[in-house]
């Protein structure tokens, strides 16, 4: 049976079961309690007990849900004592990357000689080259491209791997240079293993081509009647959730209206998402003379420059992140509890996507989409569909209580 759990702020799908039902290596229970996670999640729940005994998995449930410790604590449990190179996940981009092998490395806490790297493009193949031949790491976080790059060299061997991970895998398997990329790597691996994907997003097609590469998998999707999404017209965000609104707004306006907007609520940190590198750099600057603390992350970025502004973005140190839809998956940021979609999103898909970076685990959070041209309201029109998104009140009625996290 689940429930919904409404603890400390947060409420999202828990199950009744507790973390001791899984019977799970006791290393892991030790990093489970030092994470703080009382008890598993509805997907939790719904994966580990088939992912742990090896079953290949596609599961598809909703952001910030808590997928990537399914995978994490699954590999870990079943390959406690890994000799070689034995796991291998790949990810759209390298700070989804690199937050992969942060939970790896918390989750191995107690098992030290475990060893975890990350790989990926934009920094110089020798460092990498020499980590992986000095370090030996026995779990490999990456992204596609670079991961081709080594097996081109032979540079990397994953002749021994036994878990092959794929988060965010219908972003991997829809773009045709990553999706040939992917499996590039996957054809390197040995045929027997366990093959686990994850999306928030799976469309009919993507999940076909999805289970071609598994064996007799568990197909999981976690549905959403405990959506925590709230309704604007009942008083939201009590219990948690993330509070959803859209305004209506012409372009010449947009400035004027997100500087209210970042003046009258009170966010933890805000992710602005525009559609382009030139927005993102422009509205980065403006936000920056006016003395906001701004920081913009984009793809045509030097690998070390985007990565130490999304550390410090991560750390707290900046409050806003100006992005394009780089930064619209997978990033967990704790403290995020404002998103605001200066650009509406592409589609109704990638602005469940963005908007779920606030609202991270059923915390609050709260998402403003300005909507502006033809287009903007067929996608909102889209998204109503599935999410309770009502036009945006005068800030001052808006509580902030029901968005502030604890
Ligand atoms: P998803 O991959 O589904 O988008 P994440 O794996 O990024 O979600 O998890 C979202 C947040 O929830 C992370 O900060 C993670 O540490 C936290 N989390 C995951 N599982 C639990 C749990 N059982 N209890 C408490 N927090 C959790």
């Amino acid at each position: 049976m689940d429930v919904g759990a409404k603890t400390g702020g947060s409420h999202v799908a828990v199950s009744s079961m507790g973390w001791k039902d899984f019977m799970l290596n006791p290393q892991l229970y030790r990093a489970i309690a030092d994470c703080g996670f009382e008890h598993p999640s509805k997907v939790q729940h719904a994966v580990i007990p088939a992912a742990i005994v090896n079953t290949d998995i596609l599961c598809q449930a909703k952001s910030g849900m808590g997928k990537t410790a399914v995978f994490v604590i699954s590999v870990i449990h079943q390959n406690p004592e890994p000799k070689e190179l034995e796991t291998v996940v790949l990810a759209h981009t390298r700070e989804l990357a690199m937050q992969i092998s942060k939970e790896f490395k918390r989750f191995t806490k107690y098992l030290p000689e475990i060893k975890v790297a990350t790989i990926y493009g934009g920094v110089p193949i020798e460092e990498q080259i020499n980590t992986l031949k000095n370090e030996r790491p026995h779990i490999v976080c990456a992204t596609p491209g670079r991961m081709k790059d080594l097996l081109e060299h032979q540079k990397i061997d994953l002749s021994h791997v036994r878990f092959f991970i794929v988060d965010e895998c219908d972003r991997l398997l829809e773009e045709v240079r990553m999706r040939e990329q992917m499996l590039y790597v996957f054809t390197h691996t040995p045929k027997k293993k366990q093959v686990m994907m994850f999306s928030a997003t799976l469309s009919p097609e993507i999940r076909e081509i999805a289970v071609k590469h598994m064996q007799n998998p568990a197909v999981i999707i976690v549905d959403e009647d405990d959506e925590p999404s709230v309704k604007p017209d009942v008083v939201p965000g009590a219990s948690g959730g993330l509070l959803q609104y859209y305004f209506p707004i012409q372009e010449k306006d947009k400035n004027r209206k997100l500087v209210d907007l970042l003046d009258g609520l009170e966010f933890n940190q805000c992710i602005i998402f525009v559609s382009s590198i030139l927005r993102a750099q422009s509205l980065d600057k403006l936000l920056c003379s006016i003395n906001f603390p701004s920081i913009c992350i984009h793809s045509r970025m030097e690998t070390s420059e985007r990565i130490s502004r999304f550390t410090e973005f991560k750390e707290g140190k900046k409050r806003v992140l100006v992005s394009t839809d780089l930064m619209g998956r997978g990033i967990d940021v704790e403290f995020v509890n404002v998103v605001i979609n200066y650009d509406m999103a592409p589609d109704a898909k990638q602005y469940h996507h963005r908007v779920y970076r606030a609202g991270r685990f059923g915390t609050k959070g709260l998402a403003i989409s300005f909507i502006c041209t033809k287009e903007d309201k067929e996608i909102l029109e889209e998204v109503q569909k599935r999410f309770s998104v009502g036009e945006l009140p005068d800030i001052a009625e808006i509580d902030p209580n029901w968005y502030r996290c604890a």
